[in-house]
C-alpha cells in the first residue's frame, strides 16, 4: 500500500524542501501523511476544476507547483474561492501537495525541463547559490577506509557536478588516550596510543549531512569518531536560480521565437527589439524571472525566456540581449510533467495523470 508519505518521500529526496527560499511554502499542504494514494493528479496549480477532475478520476493526491496554501490563511469559508478549495478537499479526503522553488531552484527542475523542450545542452545555473555545502573530515585507521568511504558515499557524500565517490586522503599519526570509562578499539585505559591514520574529506550538501554523518558513525571502528563539519562558502553549480544553454545550431531570431511560440503553446510573444544576429545562448527562468536579467546579460545570453516582466523592465535590456516574455503559466507547464516522469517509474502501480486543464487565469484576444 503506498501512502502520502511514500510518495512525499520521493519527490523530496530529489527535491528537498531545504532548497525553497524563506519566502515559500512547499510540501504537504492538505491532508495525511498515512492516507493511502489511489491517484496522483498533476497540475501548476490546484484550482477548483482541477480538484473536480481529481474527483472524477477517483483521484486522492494532487502534486502541483504553485502552493494552494502560500500565505496565512485567516479563515475557511466557502466565499471565497481558496476556501472551497480546502473545504472540498478536506471532505472528499484528497491530499494536496506542493514543489514549488525547491523545483525552481535545481538546475534538473522547472527550468531543467524547459531547456529539455528547447534542446540547450551545455547547461549552467545563472545564478548559483552558495551555503548548502559543507566539508566532512573524518579521521579514520587506515585499514577501514574502504569501509567508510564506502559508507558515506553511498549515504551521498563526495559528489561533485558529474562526478560522485570524490574524497581526498591524507596520512597521518592519530593521538589519544582512553579514560577508565572508554571501550577503545586500540589500547587500553590511560595508556597513550600514537595510530596510523588516514584523514578523510568530503563535499557534503546540507540536506543529506546527517544521513552522511550517522553512515559515517556505523561504518568506523572507533567509539568516539574525530570528524569536522565546516560550512563552505562555495557555490553549488546544480543549485540557484535560471539555467544558461545553447542551442545545438545558431539560429535566427524570427525562426527561434517562432519555434518557441509553437512549443509552448503562446498565444503571443512579448519581446524586445531583435538584433539580428544569429542567436545561441539561451537563459532561461519559469516564472517570474526579471531578477536575472543582469545575469543573463553577463553570462552572455542571446536571449532571455522567462515570464512576468514589466514594462519598465524591458527598457533594462538596453540592446544587450532579447528579453522575451511567454507568460508565467506558459513557461512553467510542462513542470507537471517533470513531476510525473520522476514519480511514474517509483510507483508503477498508482494511476497517475497529467491534468490538460489550463490553469492559466490570464486570457489573450
Ligand atoms: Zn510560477
Amino acid at each position: 500500500m503506498t501512502t502520502v508519505k511514500n510518495i512525499i518521500h520521493e519527490l523530496e529526496s530529489t527535491f528537498p524542501l531545504e532548497w525553497q527560499e524563506s519566502y515559500d511554502n512547499s510540501g504537504l499542504q492538505l491532508g495525511s501523511l498515512s492516507a493511502p494514494v489511489t491517484g496522483i493528479l498533476y497540475a501548476l496549480e490546484c484550482t477548483e476544476e482541477i480538484v473536480q477532475e481529481a474527483i472524477e478520476k477517483d483521484i486522492n493526491l494532487i502534486v502541483v507547483h504553485h502552493p494552494l496554501i502560500f500565505k496565512g490563511l485567516k479563515r475557511i469559508t466557502t466565499d471565497s474561492t481558496i476556501g472551497r478549495i480546502v473545504s472540498l478537499c478536506v471532505q472528499k479526503q484528497i491530499s494536496v501537495y506542493a514543489a514549488h522553488t525547491n523545483l525552481d531552484n535545481h538546475i534538473e527542475g522547472v527550468n531543467g525541463k524547459i531547456a529539455d523542450k528547447l534542446g540547450l545542452t551545455q547547461r549552467k545555473v545563472l545564478s548559483e547559490k552558495t551555503g548548502n555545502l559543507y566539508k566532512l573530515s573524518i579521521f579514520c585507521p587506515s585499514d577501514s577506509v574502504d569501509q567508510v568511504h564506502h559508507a558515506v558515499c553511498e549515504a551521498g557524500a563526495g559528489s561533485i557536478g558529474n562526478y560522485y565517490n570524490c574524497g581526498f586522503f591524507s596520512e597521518g599519526i592519530g593521538h589519544f588516550t582512553a579514560n577508565e570509562k572508554a571501550n577503545p578499539t586500540v589500547g587500553k585505559a590511560h595508556v597513550p596510543i600514537a595510530s596510523k591514520e588516514t584523514k578523510m574529506e568530503y563535499l557534503s550538501e546540507s540536506h543529506r549531512l546527517s544521513e552522511i554523518l550517522s553512515a559515517m558513525k556505523s561504518s568506523h571502528p572507533y567509539e568516539e569518531v574525530a570528524f569536522d563539519v565546516l560550512r563552505l562558502e562555495n557555490n553549488n553549480q546544480a543549485l540557484g536560480s535560471g539555467i544558461i544553454g545553447r542551442l545545438p545550431e545558431a539560429m535566427n531570431e524570427n525562426a527561434f521565437l517562432e519555434q518557441v511560440k509553437s512549443t509552448f503553446g503562446c498565444s503571443v510573444i512579448r519581446h524586445t527589439a531583435l538584433r539580428n544576429i544569429p542567436i545561441q545562448n539561451i537563459a532561461v527562468c519559469g516564472g517570474a524571472g526579471s531578477f536575472l536579467l543582469q545575469d543573463a546579460i553577463r553570462k552572455g545570453a542571446d536571449v532571455f525566456i522567462s515570464g512576468d516582466f514589466k514594462y519598465h523592465e524591458f527598457f533594462e535590456a538596453e540592446g544587450k540581449i532579447v528579453i522575451a516574455d511567454i507568460g508565467h503559466y506558459e513557461s512553467e507547464q510542462f513542470t507537471s510533467e517533470l513531476l510525473c516522469e520522476l514519480l511514474r517509474p517509483k510507483f508503477p502501480e498508482i494511476k497517475m495523470s497529467i491534468s490538460k486543464l489550463s490553469t492559466n487565469p490570464i486570457r489573450y484576444v
